[in-house]
């Protein structure tokens, strides 16, 4: 019998496709302890008590928490990630260990292997010191994937780190297979604002993805919509497994994964009352996901140029959209709701609502969890990437994908409603259009009866199977 350990980043880009992974392991006949940190499970137990009620249904998953070290009122603001990354790393270590030898077996088989988030390094070193077979789970795009990997060529070749002054639409020549995709615009937030090599979020980044350690890696994405960056990948790492979008494989199967997870803040199911009383695809969804800040000054410019568009908005206002957490929505917020035509919420069941027909496009951060959710429902996206490797997915979203536009680094309210106009109405909104219904469906073949990510993803199952003979 299988046992396999999950350990996910304490964060909610990064824990969702990691427990949709979990359960489909368990839908599967293996065992799974699923780790969290005590805090974000906490979090996430008051705000997706049902999903969790479910989830307990499954006699193979369970939870286990482990101390992240940080005092109980700690804010844990995730853009201070290496801090949390560094105290996980001591304060968790021994409670890691007891769920790794089992300790609370209960009947639990040994451990067989563990499926650690790539970006928190514990997850992966102390299994391996203790001779655990380690998955690497990237909640990236392969492509973003692909570039941080190729971090050290940039580095070697003066590309990086950047002078202030450089040209930013100057091509990238040192990410591999991509020289004609990415300006320096396009590199990850970290690579373009690092002034020196030793840079510490560079550092990091080009630490967690090396790969070589691993068994394999997994990726939350499909075959046909990656097939270069993913045989870009197996040039240097033959055991990759592409199996997503896993919200969408679960589904699929007949697990839990609609919208019951809501996360972090409670979901704001008004939001899909009012989208059923608008008409078909009238209505811009604005969300920044879980992590993205925005400062006071951007927010107007894109309430003008929301309003400016004449469109109707679904707008999610996260009470610390702006740093701190703030108490209910900004004042202008119900003066607009007034008017019919926008409505605010704190937090949205979003797959629901890109599922939705009153929705016509996606203004985005370009989250990786969220773009691949935009495919899935076929919605076309205005993208403003905000961090990390949102930068590449929004590139990719309108250079190669071509179901959306890429507003990267302009916020003005002329640009927002220029580019809500471009993705709503007219030639260029049709063939984004089509082209975002053209990966849906192939999302859809990818996780269906013999679809890629779902034969990959019996293949996972069947190799964890066979490391337990
Ligand atoms: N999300 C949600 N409701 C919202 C906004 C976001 O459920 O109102 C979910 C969204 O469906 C996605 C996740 O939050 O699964 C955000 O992940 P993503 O990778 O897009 O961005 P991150 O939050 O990591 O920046």
């Amino acid at each position: 019998m299988a046992h396999v350990v999950m350990f996910t980043f304490p964060a909610q880009g990064n824990a969702s496709p990691i427990l949709n992974l979990a359960e489909l392991l368990a839908l599967a006949g293996l065992h799974v302890t699923f780790i969290n940190t005590e805090n974000f499970h906490c979090r996430l137990l008051r705000h997706s008590p049902e999903h969790f009620a479910r989830l307990s249904t499954l006699p193979r998953l369970r939870f286990r928490t482990v101390p992240d070290g940080l005092p109980k009122d700690h804010p844990r603001p995730i853009l201070e990630f290496l801090n949390l990354e560094r105290s996980l790393r001591t304060s968790s270590r021994d409670a890691y260990r007891e769920i790794l030898l089992n300790k609370d077996g209960n009947g639990w088989p040994p451990v067989t292997c563990v499926i650690a988030d790539a970006n928190l390094r514990l997850a992966y070193e102390f299994p391996e010191e203790m001779g655990f077979p380690v998955f690497f789970f990237r909640t990236t795009s392969a492509a973003s994937f692909w570039a941080y990997h190729c971090i050290p060529d940039l580095l070697k070749a003066g590309e990086i780190p950047l002078s202030v002054d450089s040209d930013m639409d100057e091509m990238v020549e040192n990410v591999r297979g991509m020289e004609k995709i990415l300006r320096r615009r396009d590199l990850p937030s970290f690579c373009q604002r690092a002034r020196t090599a030793d840079d510490p979020f560079l550092l990091f980044a080009v630490g967690t993805a090396d790969d070589t350690r691993s068994r394999a890696v997994l990726f939350n994405t499909f075959e046909c919509l990656e097939a270069a960056a993913l045989s870009l990948i197996r040039s240097v790492h033959q055991t990759t497994y592409a199996v997503g979008p896993l919200h969408s494989l679960l589904q699929g199967i007949g697990g839990t994964a609609g919208d019951t997870l809501s996360g972090l803040w409670e979901q704001d199911r008004s939001s899909v009352a009012w989208l059923d009383e608008q008409p078909h695809r009238s209505v811009v969804y604005v969300s920044f996901g879980s992590v993205a800040v925005v400062s006071e000054e951007q927010l107007a410019e894109f309430r003008v140029g929301l309003v400016d568009s004449g469109y109707r908005v679904l707008w999610v206002l996260r009470s610390d959209l702006m740093g701190s957490e703030k108490q209910g929505a900004p004042v202008w917020a119900g003066e607009l709701e007034a008017t019919g035509k926008m409505k605010v919420v704190g937090w949205a069941p979003q797959r629901e609502v890109l599922g939705h027909p009153a929705v016509g496009c996606f203004l985005t951060h370009s989250g990786w969890n969220s773009t691949l959710e935009s495919f899935a429902a076929g919605v076309p996206m205005v993208c403003w990437p905000f961090f990390a490797d949102q930068q590449i997915n929004s590139r990719f979203v309108e250079e190669v994908w071509g179901s959306g536009v890429d507003m990267k680094d302009v916020c003005s309210s002329e640009a927002v409603t220029r580019m809500m106009r471009a993705a709503m109405e007219g030639e260029r909104a049709e063939r984004m259009r089509l082209a975002a219904e053209r990966l849906a469906e192939e999302a859809r073949r990818s996780v269906g009866e013999g679809g890629s990510s779902r034969m990959e993803f019996l293949r996972l199952v069947e190799d964890i199977k066979g490391m337990t003979a």
